[in-house]
């Protein structure tokens, strides 16, 4: 029996980014709506648990707000402290697309507090896995600067926690939001304790970093594998950079523990990207790295949620996720499933170009320095 740590908190859901033109603030051009990270796609995932019983069959993780000490491990004292002005005033942008609602800084605290809870509870043992539902999103926010709706970079900070608290040693992140996790690869560039792994769309944001030929630095050099696919690609694409990039480079890192960047905007309905994905690819995905985590580190996965804003889709994703890290049935049914709905999703030659790339560039950079 499965036991599955589960991190929510409604106030979470209240961390505001304002009305926008989509992912822009209001200029007065345009008539003003919903910005598209909103509490919607996470609160419709919590709510679609409950309405299947599943929440119950999950062990609630307690967890509370980041404390300085916690965000100055990754993030610098100037940004905290801007953080905090704008939460405390009118709110602001932390950077860039990075919106600070008022009172954002404590909702962004509790985030990284309930990814960094569930990372630790995992790392002691106290549950098997876990799945942190946090917002707002972290793998792109920067030392210096919040990017791309990210105020604090959760996953960063949870992990640097864990490390400097011993519970672990060496890390593994995956990163699988369709978005590069250009944060957490800033967080651990140079060191060679944690391997960072971002698969992503091509040139989708942010543009100016997330290239195949990063592959670290000092000792850091072969930990960096970023698989930049092409627009249009779908489970073929994602499952064979699994299999000849993600699942032979954890093997060969071995981890003690496995992190998920969760992002669901890979999928077709995403309105921020340009992939195929459907729920059961998620699904699949999951159970790969279940698979590997049971070989190399006694199955220790912790999956915190990224991006994803198709908010009837998303839900559908998540609870395929969170079935597969559990083991509970919850009878939740996709209508979309099968590629009756979704064509296209055979790895096409230019899909496997780019993986080739990233056998040939950073898959064998981490094996000539293991
Ligand atoms: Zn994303």
């Amino acid at each position: 029996m499965t036991t599955t740590g589960f991190v929510w908190h409604e106030r979470l859901m209240w961390h505001a980014n304002g009305p926008a033109f989509g992912t822009h603030q209001v200029s007065g051009d345009f008539e003003p709506g919903v910005h598209v990270e909103n509490a919607e796609t996470k609160r419709k995932l919590k709510n679609l648990l409950d309405a299947y019983n599943v929440t119950p069959q999950l062990q609630p993780i307690e967890f509370g707000e980041a404390t300085d000490d916690d965000l100055l491990r990754f993030h610098t004292p100037e940004y905290i402290a801007r953080v905090r002005e704008l939460s405390g005033a009118r709110g602001g942008d932390a950077g860039e697309y990075a919106p600070v609602g008022r009172g954002s800084n404590e909702i962004a605290r509790l985030g990284v507090g309930g990814t960094s809870a569930a990372i630790a509870a995992v790392a002691r043992r106290q549950v098997d896995n876990a799945y942190a539902l946090v917002r707002p999103p972290g793998h792109h926010a920067e030392r210096d600067r919040g990017r791309g709706f990210c105020i604090f970079a959760n996953i960063a900070v949870g992990v640097m926690n864990a490390i400097d608290a011993g519970l672990v040693e060496r890390v593994a992140v995956v990163d699988w939001d369709v978005h590069h996790g250009n944060g957490t690869q800033q967080a651990f560039y140079d060191r060679a304790d944690v391997l960072t792994i971002s698969l992503h769309q091509d040139m989708l944001y942010p543009v100016d970093v997330g290239r195949v030929d990063e592959y670290g630095e000092g000792s850091g050099v072969g930990c960096n594998i970023n698989v930049p696919l092409p627009a249009g690609s779908g489970g073929g694409a994602y499952l064979a950079a699994f299999d000849q990039v993600v699942v032979p480079a954890l093997e060969a890192f071995a981890p003690d523990m496995i992190v998920v960047g969760c992002g669901f905007d890979a999928s077709y309905f995403d309105p921020l990207a340009h992939m195929l994905l459907l729920a059961d690819h998620y699904r699949q995905f999951t159970r790969r790295i279940i698979d590997v985590a049971d070989r190399l580190c006694e199955g220790r996965v912790m999956m915190n949620h990224e991006g994803g804003y198709s908010d009837f889709y998303v839900p559908l994703c998540g609870v395929a996720v969170i079935e597969e890290l559990s083991g509970v049935t919850s009878g939740v049914r996709d209508p979309y499933a099968g590629t009756a709905t979704v064509a296209n999703q055979a790895l096409a030659p230019h899909q496997q170009e780019h993986i080739d790339g990233a056998v040939a560039g950073p898959l064998a950079s981490l094996l000539a320095h293991r």
